[in-house]
C-alpha cells in the first residue's frame, strides 16, 4: 500500500463498522475511545488489515461474549492503539509465538498469519505491536505508531 497521513481514530472507527456483525453476533460490549489527535506515516488499508485482525481476534476470544476495549492515545511522539478483550486470555508458552507466521490455535478458519503480517506492516511503518494477557482474564494489544512529523 502507500504511505499516507493516516489518524489512527478514524481508522478504528472504520474497522469498528466493518466487524459490527461479528461483534454484535457474538454479543459482545464495545467500547471505543478515541483520545488521539495526531497522524502517522503508513498505508490506510495496511493499518486497517493490523486493526481489522486484532478485533476479529479478541471477537474470537470470546464466543460466549465479553467486552471489547479499543483506545487511541498519545504518548510522547508516539501515537497508541489499543485493543483489548476479556476472552480466553493466551497461555506464556503460546504468547511467546503468536506472532510467528502459520502459527494459529484455530481449527479451521486460521491462516496464522493475521499477527505476523501485522507485526511487519508495523515496524515497517517504525512501530511496535506487544501482546499481554492474562489466561482466563483477557488480552490487550497494544500498537505503538510514531506521530507523522511535520503534520499540518
Ligand atoms: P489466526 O487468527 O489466523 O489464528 P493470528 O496471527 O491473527 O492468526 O493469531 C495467531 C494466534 O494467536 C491465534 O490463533 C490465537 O491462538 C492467538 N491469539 C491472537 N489474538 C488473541 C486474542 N485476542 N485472544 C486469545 N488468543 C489470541
Ligand atoms: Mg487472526
Amino acid at each position: 500500500g502507500v504511505d499516507q497521513s493516516v489518524d489512527p481514530a478514524e481508522v478504528v472507527r472504520d474497522c469498528l463498522v466493518l466487524t459490527r456483525h461479528q461483534i454484535e453476533a457474538s454479543g459482545i460490549r464495545c467500547s471505543l475511545e478515541t483520545a488521539s489527535r495526531s497522524s502517522v506515516h503508513i498505508s490506510r488499508t495496511e493499518l486497517q488489515q493490523v486493526v481489522v485482525n486484532l478485533i476479529l481476534n479478541a471477537v474470537h476470544a470470546m464466543p460466549g461474549g465479553g467486552v471489547l476495549r479499543v483506545l487511541t492515545t498519545e504518548d510522547g511522539a508516539e501515537v497508541v492503539l489499543t485493543v483489548q478483550d476479556t476472552g480466553t486470555g493466551i497461555a506464556p508458552d503460546t504468547l511467546a509465538r503468536i506472532f510467528d507466521p502459520f502459527f494459529t490455535t484455530k481449527q479451521t478458519q486460521g491462516t496464522g498469519l493475521g499477527l505476523s503480517i501485522s507485526r511487519q506492516i508495523v515496524s515497517r511503518a517504525g512501530g511496535t505491536i506487544t501482546a499481554y494477557s492474562t489466561p482466563g482474564e483477557g488480552s490487550r494489544f497494544v500498537v505503538r505508531l510514531p506521530i507523522e512529523e511535520n503534520a499540518q
